[in-house]
């Protein structure tokens, strides 16, 4: 069988890319090894931790969040069974649409593991041992990544679990320990501390949401601080053992010494992802890996060998579905003889938290990192209509912009709906707009938007509301 292209793995990286190649007139084949399309993401990722993170806000909003506004409800009961079923229906239907998509565009798609054997072939093998061969002018390698182990704690997705346990757990467990205060550890420990559990996280480093804005990052960590996480800073998880009441931790600075022994229900081991690239044949095919074990690309995606390109988590940059989308986007019109381009500087980044947090572009200690000057305007949603009649007072919108050129650097806002507001700030940096080109931008009223105007205003101290 002869293609065009061949993706190996369809999450949103590789199914996105064999849409736009099919598209484009390319006759395309997906190679998948998991029984659903739609990878890490639409599986056990971003759309079934989502599920979890709305419900659970609801269940908490429903608990402690109606009164005030004169609606008086006796205490919510939680059916965690049925919350667990709203999330499998989600991730049922999305994979489901991936499948519907490849049959639309009539896209080849086979199930096994695929395996470069030589540039211009990919062996897949079938869960029953059988194998065949496939042929294509281009292979995209788009197999994502995986969860990263922690010396000395074994994952066994019962009580020690990674973020795919602590999706599917059967109760809230009473004592949460989350090693690791990334997104996904503190997206998953806010949705099981709604639901009742007491949430603890060990982080490495001295600060929580590393690579975020910094001022951001302290905010919150006093927001989630309030809701009743518990944060241990600058310490490590050097070994969790499970017993007959629960998980054994030993934490310890992070410079190492001082032990302390720590007791949980269940540990969630969230220090990151590693690319995906085993049994892929990749050293046997030529193609060269990166310092970091990720597969080395070019501008234009290509690996070292020619005809076989690579998108995704498995390439660098962030690990993030829309990152990998784009890039999906780019290689296939790339391969297709076109243009394709994804401008790394403005890919949003959100936390599914409450509140919310998102950025896009540079962070304060990036721009004094390059030295660049540039003119901060902050505002509070304190001071925001909206955002009093919502109860949802919390946070800030932070715009920087060259003190310069007035160009925006980047946005950053902690908030309720910030994911859906830094949609704004995207297309205006897509387009290299300035502070004042969003301050003349008139905002619908009363919106949380209008916190993203008055934050453009603030560039050049003339906020009105505050
Ligand atoms: C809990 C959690 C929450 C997340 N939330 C978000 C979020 O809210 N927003 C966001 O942007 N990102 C989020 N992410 C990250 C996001 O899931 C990834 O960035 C994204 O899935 C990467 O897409 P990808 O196509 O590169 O790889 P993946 O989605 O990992 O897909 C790779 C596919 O390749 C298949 N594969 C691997 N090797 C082979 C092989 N040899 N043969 C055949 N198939 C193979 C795999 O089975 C998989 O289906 C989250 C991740 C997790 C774990």
């Amino acid at each position: 069988m002869s293609y065009d292209v061949i993706v190996i793995g369809s999450g949103p990286g590789g199914y996105v890319c064999a849409i736009r190649a099919a598209q484009l007139g390319l006759r395309t084949a997906v190679v998948e090894k998991r029984a659903t399309f739609g990878g890490t993401c639409l599986n056990i990722g971003c759309i079934p931790s989502k599920a979890l993170l709305h419900a659970s806000e609801l269940f908490e909003e429903a608990g402690k969040g109606f009164a005030p506004f004169g609606i008086d409800i006796p205490a919510p009961k939680l059916n965690l069974k049925a919350m667990m079923a709203h999330k499998d229906a989600t991730v049922k239907a999305n994979v489901d649409g991936v499948a519907f998509l490849f049959k639309k565009n009539k896209i080849d798609a086979f199930r096994g593991l695929g395996r470069i054997a030589a540039p211009g072939k990919v062996e897949v093998e079938a869960e029953d041992g059988s194998a065949q061969t496939l042929e294509a002018k281009a292979i995209v390698i788009a197999t994502g990544s995986e969860v990263m182990d922690l010396p000395g704690v074994k994952i066994d997705e019962k009580r020690i679990v990674s973020s795919t346990g602590a999706l599917e757990l059967a109760a809230p467990p009473k004592k949460l320990l989350v090693v690791g205060a990334g997104i996904i550890g503190l997206e998953l420990g806010s949705v099981w501390r709604r639901l009742g559990a007491q949430v603890e996280v060990v982080e490495f480093l001295d600060r929580i949401l590393p690579g975020m804005d910094a001022e951001t990052a302290k905010q919150f960590q006093r927001l989630m601080e309030k809701q009743g996480a518990k944060f241990h800073l600058s310490r490590k998880v050097v070994k969790a053992e499970t017993g007959k009441s629960g998980v054994g931790v030993t934490v310890e600075k992070a410079e190492g010494g001082d032990p302390v022994a720590m007791e949980a229900d269940i540990v969630l081991v969230a220090i990151g992802r590693r690319p995906m690239t085993e049994g892929l044949g990749l050293k046997e095919a030529g193609v060269k890996l990166d310092q970091r074990g990720r597969v080395e690309i070019d501008e234009h995606f290509r690996t070292s060998i020619p005809g076989i390109y690579a998108i995704g988590d498995v390439v660098r940059g962030p690990m993030l579905a829309h990152k990998g989308e784009d890039e999906g986007i780019a290689c296939a019109e790339l391969i297709a003889g076109k243009a394709g381009h994804v401008n790394y500087d403005v890919i949003p980044n959100v936390v599914y938290t409450y509140p919310e947090i998102a950025s896009v572009g540079k962070s304060e200690e990036e721009l004094k990192a390059a030295g660049i000057a540039y003119k901060v305007g902050k505002f509070p949603f304190t001071a925001n209509g909206r955002a009093r009649a919502n109860r949802t007072p919390e946070g800030f919108v932070k715009i920087l912009a060259d003190a310069t050129t007035d160009q925006v650097l980047g946005v950053h806002i902690l908030g309720a709906g910030a994911g859906e507001m830094i949609a704004e700030a995207a297309v205006l940096m897509e387009f290299k707009g300035s502070a004042e080109d969003l301050a003349r931008t008139c905002h619908a009223h009363p919106t949380m938007t209008e916190a993203v105007k008055e934050a453009a205003l603030a560039v050049d101290k003339r906020a009105i509301h505050f």
